[in-house]
């Protein structure tokens, strides 16, 4: 899927930089129709995944290239790559990390025999299907399969199994829920961070009530299993938004923003979230709220540093002055002596360099006060590094990306959780 798209978006960028793309709003219908020909020509996907994506993408995407005022060769460069033009998406930028002097290291130490611990789900990457059918074609030529509209196999294919399949399948309803059923046998828990990306991987076809009724219906199957009393910290994926990746930042408004999404999630959140964190997660995505004293969680919205998010070609400087946020946030912290945990979808390693870079910026100057990072997105089970600057030796952070619920592609559902604080002990079931 990932493969697919980035080539679409090549070929939207290339038809700009033949200068096909001259006037939009005349000329949307037919470059719509030129790139979904395209896309079929070249086989990237089959007729009509290649007709309802370019159908999907057409008026955000040409939205971003007219905000943008990007000259080809500039669109060129951040579609293909450097090696085609170069683009200010890619040009360094930095936040300001305040005067105050970073608190000198004291290196960690386990914690005392008997010292409290708190038990902390985690949950990623659920990627709910409505259309899974039990029986439907495993081996499809669409990005997606074991869904209505895959075809019933011959005796000798593979088929769509009853809770799920190895292969480009998401998970039906039942198998989220049962689940989250021995989710909450193994608790207590004392609290969940959930780290997005909620909708299956038909992103050819979703509409923005689908998409809201997925992240209803899997917010309050997580309130009702789990119960009242566990608080859940939520992140945004970058399949939330449909199209997939598209997340304007503030500065767009109207009906092409995100507050479509925003809002409805700061709806169905409301239980979880204080009204200040309600606040910024309607604005931007993001959030900060103190889990206990000595202990505050920050949720990013990792789509403001992703490669796919097309909005970025607009202007990619700390979009929604988040990062800037954070160090806010982070500083404010290290005066009041409070640890922080940080959830996000995305993980650090993966998004824009820039972006990535400022990250790495401040997981360095306030590593004592970081103590967890827990993020999703790959499906994997796996973690990424942080070093000391100076010298790139000495190890002072640790990203946990933890495996997805949903079994694409050829996966087992997984469900970590991890035991309080300092040291995580990070156990995956
Ligand atoms: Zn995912
Ligand atoms: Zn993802």
């Amino acid at each position: 899927t990932r493969v697919f798209l980035s080539q679409s978006v090549i070929l939207w960028s290339a038809m700009q930089v033949h200068g096909f793309v001259t006037s939009y709003n005349t000329n949307e219908e037919w470059v719509a129709r030129a790139v979904g020909d395209a896309c079929i020509r070249l086989h990237l996907a089959d007729e009509q995944v290649c007709r309802s994506i370019t159908e999907l993408f057409r008026d955000d995407f040409i939205r971003a290239l007219q905000e943008s005022l990007l000259w080809p060769s500039e669109a060129c460069g951040v579609l293909v790559g450097p090696s085609c033009g170069k683009f200010d998406i890619y040009a360094p930028w930095n936040i300001t990390l305040p005067k105050v002097p970073k608190p000198p290291v004291t290196p960690p130490t386990p914690p005392k025999p008997g010292s409290p611990q708190s038990r902390i789900l985690f949950l990623t990457d659920i990627h709910w299907d409505q259309e899974y059918e039990a029986g439907s074609s495993a081996d499809c030529k669409e990005p997606l399969c074991c869904r209505k509209d895959s075809g019933f196999p011959s005796w000798r294919r593979r088929e769509a199994g009853y809770w799920g399949t190895y292969g480009k399948c998401d998970l039906p309803l039942r198998t989220v829920k049962n689940l989250l059923e021995n989710a909450a046998l193994a608790g207590p828990w004392d609290w969940v961070y959930w780290t997005g990306d909620i909708p299956a991987h038909n992103i050819w076809s979703q509409t923005r009530n689908q998409q809201l009724t997925e992240l209803k219906v899997i917010s309050r199957l997580i309130h009702k299993y789990l119960g009242p009393d566990v608080i859940v910290y939520p992140a945004i994926g970058n399949h939330e938004s449909t199209p997939v990746n598209s997340f304007p930042p503030p500065f767009v408004h109207g009906n092409r923003s995100s507050s479509w999404l925003y809002s409805a999630m700061a709806e169905e959140w409301s239980p979880w979230l204080s009204v200040q964190a309600l606040k910024t997660l309607r604005r931007g995505g993001f959030y900060t709220m103190e889990i206990q004293p000595g202990l505050r969680v920050v949720s990013l919205n990792m789509n403001f540093c992703s490669r796919e998010n097309f909005w970025l070609m607009v202007n990619s400087t700390d979009p929604a002055d988040q990062l800037q946020w954070l160090v806010t946030v982070l500083q404010a912290s290290e005066d009041k002596g409070e640890k922080v945990h940080i959830v996000g979808h995305i993980p650090p390693g993966l998004c824009l360099s820039s972006w990535s870079w400022n990250y790495y910026h401040i997981i360095n100057r306030y590593e004592s006060t970081i103590t967890g990072q827990f993020f999703g997105h790959t499906h994997l089970d796996e973690f990424q590094m942080f070093y000391d600057e100076p010298t790139m030796t000495r190890p002072l952070g640790v990203a946990f990306i933890a495996p997805s619920v949903t079994t694409y592609i050829n996966l087992n559902p997984a469900q970590p959780s991890c035991l309080r604080l300092e040291l995580c002990w990070y156990v995956v079931y």
